[in-house]
């Protein structure tokens, strides 16, 4: 059985109460692996050597910076197949998919923010009369990364490397439900000599690591993506401490799609944005509201292509659509279709367990579910399921649209379909979401803001915006001689 180890000061280290948690393969139900039961002693530890490690490594040139993130990317590039394999494996995700997107836009983070480091720069101001001012940006510290098991390396690298292209050092705690991959990067750095202590990896329960990183009075700030409720409790404990916070959170993201749109590509897109990766990414469009005069046309195609879904083995090239993530999941995205049925819902396909066969016959496998007939105020569309699961619905005209599209307490991310040009503009700008895609979905451009309204989150990812995040500001005003 492999053993996941924490990876704290460059060095390989069981948890100090010398506890295990089973990692289970989604695929299977089967335990494949062990990681560290790490708590309070452990993050502890890793604060430590993060202190220990930040003066060398924020006096860094941001050029020197630039080519230890190059050689961690690198590093990854030279085990793809590796890490594809294991994110597929530990997350029941298609390995196709883990090549497509996961491990390519984890190299792709290292990258993009090596290159941000030399790029990244401040504000002046000049005032006639006056003089000038000037903002230094300062790292912040020891800061702490905290990721879901979603998209396990893809969120948990798109933390870690702004944080330390600005400077910072780090304590990051991955998903205990998707860890190996982070253990792999750890495995990784150790490879490439990146310098002690400078990103160190614990691993652990979320209630017990991840709350001691929000308790570290010496973590500075929490860049944090999970569950809302997750998040709330985060505040409530680090918010009093002062500590900076973003926050990405859940989402029930509409997709508002009008008669004039491409049909061919929005029903293309709309099978990618309801079903990718098992409906498990905070982007997925859950609430599909469609213009009544294409209603029935659409019902028919999505039904059709949505029920030709092969659900099958994760590890086979060929699959689309593997497990959702663990047990627990399974059965809580069940129990949200058992709760549509009460609600009135009519299960248009899917709605079941799959069982494969073989060794596969305990894994978690959902068919893709498609419901009509539920009040937009009904918990089933209120609330994130967050598995291959979308209700459809209808709406008479935009106004009716965008109120719908409103009617929740999320607001990450939307998207809409038109050829009409003046309201793709007037819809977008009327949404309550952080990222609107027009004729799109998942078109990333990594240099965008990226983040949630409402209950979907607060501050931005992305671009700049991280780099921001991760330093503090300070005015410097220097008066000229009059
Ligand atoms: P959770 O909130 O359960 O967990 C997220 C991370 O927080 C995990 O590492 C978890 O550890 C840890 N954690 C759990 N409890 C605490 C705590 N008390 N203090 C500190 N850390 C804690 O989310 P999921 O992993 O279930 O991820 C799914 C959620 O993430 C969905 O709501 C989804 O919408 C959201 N998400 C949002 C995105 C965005 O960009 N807005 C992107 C992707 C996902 P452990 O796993 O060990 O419990």
């Amino acid at each position: 059985m492999d053993r996941i180890k924490n990876y704290i000061d460059g060095a390989f280290c069981a948890a100090e109460k010398e506890g295990w948690i089973e990692n289970v393969q989604p695929a299977t139900g089967k335990v494949y692996s062990e990681l560290p039961d790490s708590g309070a002693e452990d993050i502890d530890k890793a604060v430590s050597a993060a202190k220990r490690a930040f003066g060398e490594w924020s006096g860094l040139k941001p050029e020197e910076r630039f080519r230890h993130l190059m050689n961690v990317a690198d590093g990854i590039r030279s085990r793809m197949e590796e890490f594809v394999c294991a994110e597929s494996k530990d997350n029941g995700k298609p390995v196709r998919l883990a090549r497509r997107v996961d491990i390519p836009r984890a190299i792709q983070n290292f990258e993009f923010y090596a290159s941000a480091a030399l790029h990244f720069d401040s504000e002046s101001h000049y005032t006639e009369g006056l003089g000038i001012n000037y903002t230094l940006r300062r790292p912040l510290g020891v800061v702490g990364c905290i990721s879901p098991w979603n998209l396990p390396l893809y969120l948990f690298t798109w933390k870690i490397a702004p944080a330390l292209a600005t400077g910072n050092t780090v304590v990051a705690k991955p998903s205990e439900i998707t860890p190996m991959t982070a253990y792999l990067l750890s495995e990784v750095l150790e490879e490439v000599n990146f310098p002690k202590g400078v990103l160190n990896i614990v691993h652990g329960r979320g209630a017990e690591a991840g709350d001691a990183i929000s308790h570290h009075p010496d973590i500075a700030a929490i860049s944090f993506t999970g569950g809302t409720e997750t998040g709330k409790r985060i505040i409530s404990v680090a918010g009093p401490q002062f500590k900076k916070l973003s926050l990405e959170l859940g989402g029930k993201n509409p997709n508002v799609i009008f008669a004039d749109c491409d049909f061919d590509e929005m029903l293309r897109t709309t099978m990618l944005s309801s079903f990718d990766n098992q409906g498990q990414i905070c982007l997925c469009g859950s609430r599909i509201l469609v213009e009544a005069s294409i209603y029935e046309k659409f019902k028919k195609a999505f039904v059709e292509k949505a029920s030709k879904m092969k659900v099958g083995d994760p590890s086979d090239e060929n699959t689309k659509t593997g497990a959702v993530v663990s047990k627990q999941h399974m059965e809580k995205i069940l129990s949200y279709i058992a709760l549509a049925r009460e609600e009135g819902g009519r299960i248009l396909c899917g709605g079941d367990r799959v069982k494969l066969d073989g060794e596969l016959s305990d894994g978690y496998y959902i068919q893709p579910t498609i419901i009509e007939g539920i009040d937009q105020n009904c918990r089933t569309n209120r609330e994130e399921i967050f598995g291959p699961v979308v209700t459809i619905d209808t709406f008479e005209n935009e106004a009716e649209a965008i109120a719908k599209a409103n009617a929740t307490d999320y607001g990450l991310s939307a998207t809409v379909w038109t050829q009409n040009l003046t309201r793709a503009h007037r819809v977008a700008g009327r949404l309550e979401a952080g990222i609107v895609w027009v004729n799109c979905w998942l078109a990333r451009d990594l240099r965008t803001p990226f983040g949630g309204v409402k209950n979907s989150g607060m501050g931005r990812e992305g671009g700049f915006e991280a780099m921001r995040f991760f330093t503090e500001p300070k005015n410097v005003c220097i008066r000229y001689d009059a």
